[in-house]
């Protein structure tokens, strides 16, 4: 028989919100990944007004840490998890570093409608106004909700609900970080409410994706290069030495490849490794050109490189067709 309250499972991974440090003013050069979700938990004991929960330390690590064989360890976890009928929801603990990489790569491979929610925290568990408990407390807040259902997964701090697909982190040591600079939050977090502007984003995930990671045990390797004045080729040429699948190019605006950049370009191409254009700024578009369907490359669209790279990496687990590749950058 059901219980009343809702079943919420965190899963914790480590990141500044179990960080450590050595005084109450320690704000950087503390130890991320040092504390035990339990121990955290211990500081909202509010919680069990909103949920039963159950708790799973699955890694405690600094997120830059968070492998490919541990993301997709996550992604099958939570999976598997979610199937089971007592289990409402989930909230995922998370550095804040790579959040929106691996909050992404969840959009894309979770396959449930039930509420995915990722938190991390900017300042330290041990830190004076850290902000942890209160975004776990909101995660779980927002895990319970009905409305969440069915909208992918959902980064909660500092009281707003953004999508996976838009969020992104943009400031180094703000607790203000996490943005969706063009597109917006899709909802809040009001005292005790719950509040979604939008229904859904405009782009496919979870359930909707052609993405099953069940028999996947290692994604493809995609290298990003960033571009800059004085680019060289070499470090094409690196990346398709190391066995890269695919390689998304942080381009400096929104069109141009510098001749050496193309160069690596095209030598990437020759050797059947997918190039996707991005861009280093983080808003905007990078739009399909005469350059593009004459090279062979993909355009990433609004996708910044460390999420493009998520999405590369799955596309290749399906096919190496350019023109399907693009189409799973425009839809999802
Ligand atoms: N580098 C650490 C991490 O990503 C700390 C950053 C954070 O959690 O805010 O886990």
């Amino acid at each position: 028989m059901k219980q009343s309250k809702p079943t919420i499972k965190i899963i914790a991974t480590g990141g500044t919100i179990a960080g450590a440090g050595s005084s109450r003013t320690t704000t950087t050069g503390y130890q991320p990944g040092a504390l035990h979700i339990d121990e955290l938990l211990k500081e909202i004991p509010d919680l069990s007004n909103l949920s039963n929960i159950e708790v799973e330390q699955l890694f405690n690590i600094d997120s830059v840490d968070m492998t490919m064989e541990r993301l997709l360890e996550l992604g099958k976890y939570i999976n598997q998890i979610l199937l089971e009928d007592e289990i409402d929801g989930v909230v995922i603990t998370h550095g804040t570093d790579t959040l929106e990489e691996t909050a992404y790569f969840l959009h894309l491979v979770v396959k449930s409608s039930k509420p995915v929610v990722i938190v991390g925290a900017v300042r330290p568990a041990t830190a004076l106004s850290t902000d942890g408990p209160l975004n776990i407390y909101n995660g779980v807040k927002v895990a319970c909700n009905k409305e969440s259902h069915g909208k992918g997964i959902l980064v909660v701090l500092g009281d707003r609900i953004g999508s996976a697909r838009y969020m992104t982190k943009t400031h180094a040591t703000t607790v203000d970080t996490f943005k969706a600079l063009e597109q917006g939050c899709i909802g809040a977090i009001v005292g005790s409410n719950v509040h979604f502007f939008y229904k859904d984003i405009t782009y496919l995930h979870t359930t909707e994706t052609v993405f099953d990671i069940t028999s996947v045990h290692q994604l493809p390797k995609v290298s990003i290069i960033y571009a800059h004045q004085g680019d060289e080729s070499f470090l094409y040429d690196a990346v398709i030495q190391s066995g890269a699948k695919g390689i998304v190019i942080a381009t400096t605006g929104g069109y141009t490849l510098s001749k050496e950049a193309a160069i690596g370009a095209r030598n990437a191409l020759n050797n059947d490794i997918v190039v996707v254009r991005s861009s280093r700024l983080s808003s905007g578009v990078v739009s399909l050109t005469h350059m593009d369907t004459h090279h062979g490359y993909i355009v990433a669209e609004a996708l910044n490189p460390q999420k493009a790279r998520m999405l590369l990496m799955l596309a290749l687990t399906k096919t190496n067709d350019k023109e399907d590749i693009q189409q799973f950058f425009y839809t999802y």
